[in-house]
């Protein structure tokens, strides 16, 4: 079982900041940015292609997530990223959407 899916199943005890029956959010362990919070979806799937690839409308539940988080932590500037594939820096194989806040951010991202 991968990480993401063991979080998922609350074997580390983890405290979501968001649950639903597709969809959890917890503070990512190592955080780059002040506010740093991590929109999985319950299923695996490896990367956001294959989640777009399979169930397109579980994109847009992850964003919907997002911006009520970006909301609730007071973050009008943030960043939202998914990283696809070891290239663009992706470590969890399990798609997640990144939520990032609470410093200014560069462009382009390095
Ligand atoms: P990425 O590099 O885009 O695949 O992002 C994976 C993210 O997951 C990284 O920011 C890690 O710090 C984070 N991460 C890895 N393991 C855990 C964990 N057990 N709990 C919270 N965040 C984690």
């Amino acid at each position: 079982m991968c990480i993401f899916c063991k979080i998922a199943a609350n074997e580390f005890g983890t405290q979501f900041l968001f649950e639903n029956e597709n969809v959890l959010a917890f503070r990512d362990l190592d955080p780059q940015a002040p506010t740093h919070i991590l929109i999985i979806p319950r299923k695996h799937f490896e990367n956001v292609d294959e989640l777009t690839n399979s169930e397109p409308a579980l994109v847009g539940e992850l964003f919907a997530v997002a911006r009520s988080l970006a909301i609730s932590e007071g973050l009008p500037a943030h960043r939202t990223v998914f990283n696809t594939g070891a290239g663009a820096g992706q470590s969890v194989f399990h798609a997640h959407l990144h939520l990032l806040g609470g410093r200014s951010f560069a462009w382009p991202p390095g």
